[in-house]
């Protein structure tokens, strides 16, 4: 069964020792972790299926990595120290893949390392408890009803097998909502963050694969596809969608959010 649902961005600066004198600036996103964490806990997942679009992407295919154990460095962003570890739930890979042979694009990979588009929301979400097992999957390129039809198909593994699932979609809002954002300034960007969080929380899934394509192309998003996996498993469940925190200090978008089960 599915047990947790939610949302978190995943930029490398929100851990303290890369992040450094800049968490000052991201308050709100670190407190909404905490109470993130705290009720993963409460929950009490075996699993986390967590959806990424960094690391290996491929157009055609949904990746899955099946290595048996996971490691998630943070060398590329300047901290040696830090070094995650998780095991991974093979039974689950395994379901998910043989209910969906015929249907849905699931390539197999095998690699040891983890990005950071899973490790830094497990760096929040295992400060304290760290025994979770962890699923990687990266999103593809393909259009937004497959992700859709991944998020249903892993509701499916998750309902079939007798375990908890935690599912959390990494995922930044626009990388250009300031003249000194990454990805430069849009004057469109605001405007995709504000609908975007809209619809989340009026759980209008039809609206959001109706969203004008220009606008999310000036947005310059990463969260989009994650964010659909993620309706597309809890969709028929009954939930409130609750906004734990947003900000944008560096003209990212960071939403923290959760899919509270009724
Ligand atoms: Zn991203």
């Amino acid at each position: 069964m599915i047990v947790f649902a939610g949302i978190t961005p995943h930029s490398p600066i929100l851990i303290p020792t890369i992040g450094k004198e800049n968490q000052a600036k991201l308050k709100k996103t670190l407190k909404a972790f905490d109470i993130l964490e705290e009720e993963l806990y409460k929950a009490a997942p075996d699993t986390i299926i967590v959806i990424s679009p960094h690391g290996e992407i491929n157009n055609n295919n949904f990746i899955v990595n099946t290595q048996s154990d996971y490691k998630a460095k943070l060398h590329e962003f300047g901290d040696f120290g830090t070094e995650l570890q998780f095991k991974s739930d093979l039974i689950f890979i395994n379901q998910l893949k043989s209910q969906n042979e015929m249907t849905l694009p699931i390539q197999l990979t095998y690699s040891d390392n983890i990005d950071h588009g899973f490790s830094v929301p497990l760096y929040f979400l295992t400060r304290k408890h760290k025994n979770y097992r962890v699923v990687p999957i990266n999103y593809s390129m393909l259009n937004y009803e497959m992700h859709l039809k991944l998020g249903e198909a892993i509701k499916e593994a998750c309902f079939s097998l007798d375990k908890r699932f935690a599912i959390i979609a990494s995922g930044d809002l626009s990388h250009r909502l300031s003249y000194h954002a990454p990805a430069g300034f849009s004057p469109q960007a605001k405007e995709f963050d504000k609908k975007m969080i809209q619809l989340l929380k009026k759980k209008n899934v039809e609206n959001i694969l109706n969203l004008d394509p220009d606008l999310i192309e000036n947005a310059a998003e990463c969260g989009l596809r994650s964010f659909l996996v993620l309706l597309g498993a809890i969709k028929k469940m009954d939930y409130d969608f609750q906004v734990l925190s947003y900000e944008a200090p560096f003209g990212v978008g960071y939403l923290v959010g959760e899919a509270k089960f009724k």
